[in-house]
């Protein structure tokens, strides 16, 4: 077996460990934002983005541009410059005024996207304030027409925002805060005279913050042309959360990557971890491989909605969600204190994509670590990445099948000695004496039987490759005849009526059986998704309002129609119904979904 097969099934879903609900109180520290004077709705802005204090660049810059001075400010991406500056750009903004007040220009596409993205995101609670972004080689029609709307912010190209000028279809003449960011890179791009230009276009009584990585005579010149005594502010390229973060690589064929992902979670001891894609596609499909593995995970990428995306941070913060996939965009920002493991599924094009997405971790003070995955072509890119940050990267081997059993067994065994300590154990001690006694097992063979099944695997490796997860083997005619699986002790199976065809998973399943029935998650066993409908094991039995309240739970927009499973010719169900169930079974269309924990069995 080679080291890349796909990791073992996991943990027995009643584990007592499995982690069901906030595991952690929230920090009741006071927001380090408090002291900047940010109005409300931004300073709330602030708080669902989750940054808990602001950063040297922000500490500086905010206080001078809320008074209304002109910032010049020395500072690199990562460093929080958008917020330093976008924050206070908003807070210049009157909402209920329908024409651009506030003007950032920067030297790319990207960039200006980013920013404007950013800037949105702080405008999240502001009503009625509109952010666009102008760039070159897209059409003018949306541009214009949301210029034409009355948006207040407009990030862009000074060659697009000069071209939206000529066609009158841009007026700066009511600007009150303009932002020159990456100053530098605008004047190596050629667009001094674009930026002079503009500049000269907009009212002089406005504020202008020039934000740029080095300071060249250049950049000094338009400071000295278009600033009334600006104050000076900088901060040293960011190296503190590179520093802190254990990096390393592993070398994992683009096949192999879900399986590899799924052992690293495994094996961690973080108690969330972010993995990043590149697409929005790739975000969704790692995020849907490792919830059928039974990770509690998500997806986000950058046109999630803003609501959506607070609501995903606040599962990550107090401990409801495991694993978050995401996109760069998607995770700018993103300050959460339990991040310990960053997983890189593929190399991020950019170094600087790279420091930002390893920044997730090790903040606050804590460690973190980060893994980024290369394929056996990529070493260049990862030379790329280790110039730019000045390091080099340890090459890591991702763990094995007996890796994962190992440290789920090791992560048991550790709690031995403080269950031992907690007695009321007698009962268990007769009844092995008792087994031990008919003579059939050593202890030690006992022992390591009693760890396999605690750890609820049949030893490492006895899982179908990864391919189990893109559905080819899905429908690989391994479906139960009968009520599907047999259910274990103690439990009783019911019948639902979502299924795939109607997106049902297994999370989605638990929460409404949970929420709705007033169970706990450790009471819902193994869970048989079929084409149009489910089989979920629970612990005891439903009573009549329980199963009333259940049933009227929604998953994928259907009623869950909860009733105890009777078999494909039990009764209760119309004929046709019926034989829909039976096609699906025999077709072997089913996920088994065991709930598994995170890093410990
Ligand atoms: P920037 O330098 O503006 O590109 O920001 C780098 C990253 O840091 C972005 O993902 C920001 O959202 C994030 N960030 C900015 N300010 C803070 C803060 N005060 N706390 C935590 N993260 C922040």
């Amino acid at each position: 077996m080679t080291d890349l097969a796909p990791a073992p099934d996991t943990a027995d879903p009643q584990s007592p460990d499995t982690p069901t609900g906030p595991a952690e109180a929230a920090p009741a520290a006071r927001n380090g934002f408090d002291a900047l004077d940010l109005p409300e709705a931004l300073r709330s802005a602030v708080d669902a983005l989750g940054f808990t204090s602001p950063s040297p660049i922000q500490e500086q810059a905010i206080p001078s541009l809320l008074e209304g001075r002109d910032v010049i400010g020395v500072a690199q991406t990562g460093t929080g410059k958008t917020a330093a500056f976008g924050l206070p750009l908003l807070a210049a903004v009157d909402p209920s005024v329908r024409e651009v007040q506030g003007l950032v220009l920067a030297p790319t596409r990207e960039l200006a996207m980013q920013v404007a993205e950013a800037i949105s995101s702080f405008a999240a609670s502001v009503g009625g304030l509109d952010v666009i972004a102008v760039y070159g080689g897209s059409p003018y029609g949306p541009q214009e027409r949301a210029l034409s709307r009355g948006a207040q912010v407009v990030v862009g190209t000074p060659g697009r925002v000069m071209d939206h000028m000529r066609r009158a279809t841009l007026k700066l003449d009511m600007v009150r805060f303009a932002v020159l960011d990456e100053a530098d890179e605008m004047l190596r791009m050629g667009f001094a005279e674009d930026v002079e230009e503009i500049l000269s276009h907009s009212p002089a009584a406005r504020q202008l913050a020039l934000f740029s990585a080095t300071m060249p005579p250049a950049i000094r010149r338009v400071a000295t042309e278009h600033m009334k005594d600006p104050v000076r502010v900088s901060v040293s390229p960011q190296s503190s959360t590179v520093s802190s973060v254990k990096q390393s690589y592993a070398v994992v064929p683009f096949r192999h990557r879900t399986g590899a992902l799924a052992r690293v979670l495994a094996t961690t001891e973080a108690k969330a971890a972010i993995v990043f894609v590149r697409t929005r596609a790739a975000a969704e499909e790692v995020g849907a491989a490792l919830i059928e593995r039974g990770l509690i995970a998500a997806s986000i990428s950058g046109d999630v909605a803003q609501k959506d995306r607070e609501r995903i941070v606040g599962r990550l913060r107090d401990g409801s969600l495991q694993v978050l996939v995401a996109t760069d965009v998607a995770a700018r920002g993103l300050d959460v204190d339990r991040i310990g493991l960053v997983v890189n599924f593929d190399v991020p094009r950019e170094p600087e994509a790279y420091v930002h997405r390893i920044g997730r971790t090790g903040r606050a003070g804590r460690s973190g670590e980060a893994i980024t995955f290369i394929g056996p072509h990529e070493r260049r890119a990862l030379k790329n990445i280790e110039r730019a940050t000045k390091q080099t990267l340890a090459e890591a081997e991702v763990p094995s099948p007996r890796d994962v059993s190992r440290h789920r067994l090791r992560t048991v065994l550790a709690q031995v000695p403080e269950r031992a300590q907690r007695g009321r154990l007698e009962l268990y001690r007769e009844l092995i004496a008792e087994f031990l006694a008919e003579g059939t097992m050593e202890a030690s063979e006992l022992a390591a039987v009693l760890a396999a099944m605690t750890v609820g695997d049949d030893g490492p490796g006895t899982r179908p490759e990864d391919e189990e997860f893109t559905g080819a083997t899905l429908a690989g005619g391994q479906g139960p005849r009968g009520g599907g699986p047999k259910p274990e002790h103690g439990y009783t199976s019911y019948r639902i009526g979502v299924g795939h065809s109607h997106g049902a998973r297994p999370p989605s399943i638990v929460g409404a059986i949970t929420g709705e029935g007033g169970l706990d998650g450790k009471d819902v066993g193994k869970i048989s998704i079929f084409g149009n409908f489910a089989l979920v094991q629970i612990r005891g039995e439903l009573t009549e309002d329980q199963l009333a309240r259940i049933g009227r739970a929604r998953v994928g927009g259907r009623a869950l129609r909860i009733a105890p499973d009777t078999g494909p010719r039990g009764g209760g169900k119309g004929p046709a119904q019926r034989r829909d169930g039976d096609r699906s079974r025999r077709r072997g269309d089913r996920v088994d979904a065991k709930r598994k924990s995170f890093g410990r069995p």
